[in-house]
This record gives structure tokens, sequence and C-alpha cells, in this order.
């Protein structure tokens, strides 16, 4: 039976060290600011949007949100990231995709200033990354790794098997867990033994975006198993892209949906903007 790794009090704990250390800031009259900013009405990114202003507050971090109509043009979009980058109240900019058709992402993602890209999309942390030398790494990413870390699983040597090569999710673990010495495999769609691949791993990564697809005839005996997925099923359930019932039989440790990675990514949103802000 695998150890259930708890993400919610792992984040939890890290918010909490975020506070004191944002304390300390602000006792030398610094506070540390993000701005997120939301265009249009998805219903999704507005809970998103909620989550992340309500965290930046519950650890006393400075924070301002922009909610944009559906209508906001890519220039208007573009001047508010000129003023937020000049803004010296903030540390951190967050543009909560997806953005609407009309709005090009790339050309948002780029007018970020990347020392204040706290999201670690901007090309310029995108490329560091790849010789590990990013200001920023994405949170979600970021956020497994450290699961990883503070349930005091060891990368080194290990065999880390990726299901999915997202450029947000499945490429940077990847990448991060090739920094810190893992022997890496990225299986994607067109991987021809998915089984096989997902057998050899000592620490199993699934971000794809498929409800329960990875079972427990695809881990091996003792596997540590993080689940990025987030699927809403038909009857309203939230399940990962692990069939958690099953590989929690067989798994050494395994990440629980809800309550698993999902936690852990606003959490690094916070450490990277206290980063921003150092
Ligand atoms: P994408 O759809 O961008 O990528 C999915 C990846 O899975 C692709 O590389 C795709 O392969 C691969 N894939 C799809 N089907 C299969 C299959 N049958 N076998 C093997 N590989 C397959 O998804 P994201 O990376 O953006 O997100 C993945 C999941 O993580 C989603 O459920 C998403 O909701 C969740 N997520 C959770 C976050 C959190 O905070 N916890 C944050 C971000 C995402 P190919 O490249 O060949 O198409």
């Amino acid at each position: 039976m695998a150890k259930i790794i708890d993400g919610k009090a792992i984040a939890r704990d890290i918010r909490n060290e975020i506070k004191v250390k944002v304390d300390e800031l602000k006792a030398q009259g610094k506070q540390p600011g993000l701005a997120v900013v939301l265009v249009g009405e998805d219903p999704a990114s507005q809970t998103y949007v909620r989550s992340k202003e309500r965290a930046c507050h519950e650890v006393g971090m400075y924070s301002e949100v922009y909610r944009l109509s559906a209508e906001t043009t890519e220039e208007e979009l573009l001047t508010m990231i000129d003023q937020l980058n000049a803004n010296e109240k903030i540390h951190g900019i967050l543009v909560q995709l997806p953005l609407p058709k009309h709005i090009e992402e790339k050309k948002v993602i780029d007018r970020i200033n990347p020392g204040k890209d706290v999201d670690g999309f901007h090309p310029i942390n995108v490329g560091d990354l790849f010789t590990d030398t990013a200001r920023f790494v994405a949170c979600t990413p970021r956020g497994c790794v450290e699961l990883l870390d503070r349930m005091g699983v060891e990368i080194k040597g290990k065999k880390a098997v990726i299901v999915g090569r997202s450029n947000i999710v499945g490429k940077p673990v990847a990448l991060l867990l090739l920094h810190r010495h893992a022997t890496v495999t990225i299986c994607h769609s067109r991987t021809q033994d998915l089984q096989k691949e997902c057998l050899d791993a000592d620490i199993l990564v699934a971000a794809v975006g498929r409800p329960q697809m990875i079972t427990a005839d695809m881990v091996k005996e003792g596997a540590v198993v993080i689940d990025v997925g987030i699927n809403r099923l038909a009857d309203g359930r939230l399940v990962g892209d692990v069939d958690f019932e099953s590989v929690k039989e067989k798994a050494g440790m395994v990440t629980p949906v809800p309550g698993g990675v999902g936690p852990m990514t606003i959490a690094m949103l916070l450490l990277n903007t206290l980063e921003a802000c150092k």
C-alpha cells in the first residue's frame, strides 16, 4: 500500500514558510507584489485567479488583479504589461492563459519582463532552464520536484519516466529531473510501448490529460507516482491521469487528485514571487 503524498499539507507548510519570509521583508520596508491579468470570462480561469489572489493575501503579499473584458485588444493588453513591467510595487506578473483567440499568447508572454515572469513561460526563462540557470521555473513542474524533495525521494541515479511532452509540464519536468541526475525518458502519444516504458520507472510522472489512463499494470512495484492530470468526469468527479485506486496498491508513493500536485502550483507561484522581490 503506497504512502499518499499529501500535496495540500506540503503546500500549506510552504505557504507558512513564505509568510515568515514575507514578514521579514515587510520589516525591511519591502513587500512582494503579484499582478494577475485575466482577459475574458472563462469560469475555470476565474476560479484559478481567485485562488491566486486569496493565496497572495494569506501570505501577506501585495496583489493587483485586472479582470479585462473579452473584447480587450492585443495592443491594450501589451500596454498594460508595459505598465506592470514599470510598476515598482509589482515583482511578479502572471497573465492567465488561455487568452481569447484574437490575442497572440506568445506576443504577450514575450512582452513580460523576464525578471518578473513568475510563471516561467518567457523564452529567456525557458531557454535558461535548458542550462539549469533559469531565474523562474514554471510553477507546476517546480511543484512536482518540490513534492519529491519534501517526501525525501532520492532523484539522483533514478529512472524517471514522464508521460506527456507539453511545453508547460512534460518537457520542463523532464529537464528538472535531468538536472537532478535522473535518467529520463519522455513518452508521448506516439510512444510504441507505453506500458513497457512506464514499468521501468522509479519515478513516474503523468501529465497527459486522459482520465485514469495509468493503471497498476503500468507501474513498477514501489515506484513513486506523481499525477499532474486534472480531468473532470461526466459525473462531475475530478480525477487525475492515474488510476489512483489500483495504483496505490502497487506504488511506493502516489499523489492524489485533488490534493496532490494542484496545491503545489500556487505555492510555487508564491515562492517565485518572493524570489522575484528578493
Ligand atoms: P497537453 O495536452 O498539452 O499534453 C498532453 C501530452 O500527453 C502530450 O505530449 C501528448 O502527446 C501526451 N499524450 C496524449 N495522449 C497520450 C497517450 N495515449 N499516450 C501517451 N501520451 C499521450 O497537456 P498539459 O501538459 O497541458 O497537461 C496535462 C495534464 O495536466 C492535464 O490534465 C492538465 O489539466 C493537467 N495540468 C495540471 C496542472 C496542475 O496545476 N496540477 C497544471 C497544468 C496542467 P503528443 O505530444 O504526442 O500529442
